[in-house]
């Protein structure tokens, strides 16, 4: 090999590479075989608390992170009526351009709460631009088995450190009585779109 003219050795490695195995990975026929590594960054999502509360607050210190300008944040006022998150604000409106997000992680960075993290969910690709702009009710995080879905109050007798210090477990009965009650009455949660 040392010995042989440029070219041929080019042509040698073409030609060794014929008889070893493919590693070539089938998608989407295999994917479920090649996941994801854990610490991916993907889609976006905007997290909650034990009881269901969102955890976002409508800084929009993410959106000011944000390098390439694809986030947007409007925030709210919570209200004795209407509560999404346990402190003062909470996001009203939320959105992700996916057509300009380069996945950099900044904005996870930025974020004080950890209300923003990224999943592992890499398959994005769409046919039109409308649906890559993800709502907040595409970025929200599942409901728990433990959780209520907001408006709803905050745990009684508990402050909005006390739900960052993870003293708050999981929605009381009073919250899903609460709740129930609201959705009884045709209630509506969740953000605004713009
Ligand atoms: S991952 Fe980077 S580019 Fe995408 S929204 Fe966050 S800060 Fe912006
Ligand atoms: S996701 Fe985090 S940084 Fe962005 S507005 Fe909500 S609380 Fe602020």
């Amino acid at each position: 090999m040392a010995n042989l003219p440029p070219a041929l050795s080019g042509f040698w490695v073409t030609f060794s590479t014929m008889f070893k195995h493919t590693v070539t990975e089938q998608y989407p026929e295999q994917a479920e075989e090649f996941p994801p590594k854990p610490r991916f960054h993907g889609r976006h999502q905007l997290n909650r608390h034990p009881d269901g509360l969102e955890k976002c607050v409508g800084c929009e210190l993410c959106a000011w992170a944000c390098p390439a300008d694809a986030i947007y944040v409007q925030g709210g006022d919570n209200t004795t009526e209407g509560r999404f998150s346990p402190g003062e604000r909470y996001g009203r409106v939320y959105q992700i351009n996916y057509l300009r997000c380069i996945f950099c992680a900044l904005c996870i960075e930025a974020c004080p709460t950890r209300a923003l993290t990224m999943t592992n969910e890499f398959d994005l690709a769409n046919n039109n631009r409308e649906d890559l702009i993800y709502e907040k009710q595409d970025l929200l995080a599942p409901l728990g088995p433990d959780m209520v879905p907001p408006p709803h109050s905050m745990v009684t007798g508990t402050t909005e450190k006390d739900y960052y210090e993870g003293k708050v477990t999981g929605a009381t009965e009073q919250q899903r009585n609460e709740v129930a009650e609201s959705h009884g009455a045709g209630a509506t949660s969740g953000g605004e779109q713009v």
